[in-house]
């Protein structure tokens, strides 16, 4: 079984040391699972993450007009399926995770709730989107142009943004005003396909969404956190207050930890639906032989170094570094390495865990007997994406330069891969938080190193390109273009 939790930052989970209760369950079932210390992504956001997850290979090395999975790609479902599991997906309403992007391969039960949000998204209000193109809109712009001319712009933002408050209708209710369906939702029609599936091994993956924004957990959730009830318009307040694209980070600072608050209750509410699904595993004597794996797919930032959310601008820990534990039935209490785990690797540990052959498409190498036995690795792990990429519909945007991290156990190096390439070194022995990149005072070898793998593994890209999925890929975005200018005509 693999979880995975989009925007789960692996320090603020209790088992990583969270000072708040974010997850209760889960930190008993640390107690007797392997918490790798420093699992990071290949890749962020989730475009950039999950085809290194589900099919161990680099985001962009089928280059980077690709988004996804390719058809026909090998992958963790595909090779389970083949192996005789049950395999079931179910995957609250994040699009890039959809059969348009190759998700739904090896599945034979593939549920990606993109109704929901289609639903859901006509409640968002926001300054932006408001009064829209209307005579309204036409005289707000206006005025807002005279503001900033008399150097009144922040006021004026300040004042706008208050009045699109008042006049948005009441928030009903938490329920209404979420984006994505909730764990609970999930793990509901999980049960009923487990239920539905019989005496066949399984694997099921569950993609929650509850800690991504807006932040909208349920009340239950918050006040077994805070020992508080939150009023849904006081909610809404906040999750637009922190969209807001006028405020620079210390006009955000003062919305801050309430901003965490509701993030933090989105983990407190997957921990217990996970409960609650193990719970019902131990009932139907399932959970004796299942091996449980979970991670996220990113982080998410909350002005650490600026920024929020989780745009791919930063490689930073807050960003890269995830929350990564695996159950095993039968083993407990194990050291695991300091050595960063890449994601690359997850897939292949895990079918190995599974007794289940590693298909020669994987890029990544199996760690279950340094994991069991403690023994350290030294490859670091790679990180990459299209630089600033928030809108992978975009071909322009895709193409941006390429954003590269090599983080070993102590070090990282972040270079921006474009004419005058920029580039940090990170020592994240002495500088934890990410606060002095720094190249001088470091000892040259360790630069030399790092660049050596970045090196290494831009040759291995190039090399090893798949030339005949390239195409694959191509021909189904170009399909689904096509099939999307159709609609838009029929319309
Ligand atoms: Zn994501």
């Amino acid at each position: 079984m693999l979880v995975t939790v989009d925007c789960l930052r692996a320090d603020h989970c209790g088992f990583y040391g969270y000072s708040r209760p974010t997850t209760p369950f889960l930190d008993a079932l640390a107690s007797e699972s392997l918490v790798v210390p420093a699992a990071i992504v290949a890749g962020a956001p989730t475009y950039y993450s999950f085809p290194t997850i589900f099919a161990s290979r680099m985001p962009l090395a089928l280059g980077r007009d690709v988004v996804g999975l390719a058809p026909g790609e090998t992958t963790l479902a595909t090779v389970l399926r083949e192996s005789g599991y049950a395999t079931g997906a179910f995957s609250a309403a994040n699009p890039y995770l959809s059969p348009r992007f190759g998700y739904d391969q090896g599945f034979e039960a593939f549920r990606d709730f993109l109704d929901f949000e289609a639903q859901a998204a006509q409640d968002t209000v926001s300054p932006q989107t408001l009064p829209g193109d209307s005579a309204r809109g036409k005289l707000n712009r206006a005025i807002s142009r005279a503001a900033r001319a008399l150097g009144l712009g922040r006021l004026y933002s300040e004042l706008y943004f208050q009045y699109c408050m008042k006049i948005a209708p009441a928030a009903v209710s938490l329920d209404a005003l979420r984006r994505y369906p909730a764990a609970d939702i999930l793990v509901d029609q999980a049960q009923s396909w487990l239920a539905s599936i019989g005496q066949r091994p399984f694997f099921l993956w569950l993609h929650l969404m509850d800690p991504h924004a807006p932040y909208y957990p349920p009340n239950e959730a918050f006040r077994e956190l805070t020992g508080r009830d939150i009023e849904p318009g006081h909610a809404r307040y906040l999750n637009e207050y922190w969209n807001r694209s006028d405020l620079t980070p210390s006009g955000l600072r003062g919305k801050r930890n309430q901003v965490v608050q509701l993030y933090d209750a989105g983990i407190r509410w997957v921990d217990r639906q996970i409960g609650r699904l193990v719970q019902s595993l131990r009932q139907t004597n399932l959970w004796d032989d299942c091996v449980l794996a979970l991670t996220a797919d990113h982080g998410e930032e909350f002005l650490e170094h600026g920024g929020r959310f989780h745009a791919p601008v930063r490689l930073t820990e807050e960003i890269v570094r995830v929350p990564l534990l695996i159950r095993v039935p039968g083993t407990r209490g194990m050291k695991v390495p300091a050595s960063p785990m890449s994601h690359l690797h997850l897939a292949p540990t895990l079918l190995d865990i599974l007794g289940v052959r590693a298909p020669s498409a994987f890029r990544g190498r199996s760690l279950w007997a340094n994991l069991q036995h403690g023994i350290a690795w030294d490859d670091p792990a790679i990180i990459e994406c299209g630089y600033g990429c928030t809108n992978p519909f975009r071909a322009a945007s895709r193409s941006a330069a390429r954003l590269l991290g090599v983080r070993d156990a102590r070090f990282k190096l972040v270079m921006r891969i474009e004419s005058g390439a920029v580039e940090e070194l990170y020592d994240l022995g002495n500088d934890p938080a990410e606060l002095r990149p720094s190249v001088d005072g470091l000892p040259p070898e360790t630069r030399k190193r790092l660049v050596l793998a970045a090196r290494e593994h831009m040759e291995r890209t190039v090399s090893g390109r798949d030339a005949a999925m390239l195409l694959r890929a191509r021909l189904r975005d170009l399909r689904c273009e096509i099939l999307g200018r159709i609609k838009t005509l029929n319309h």
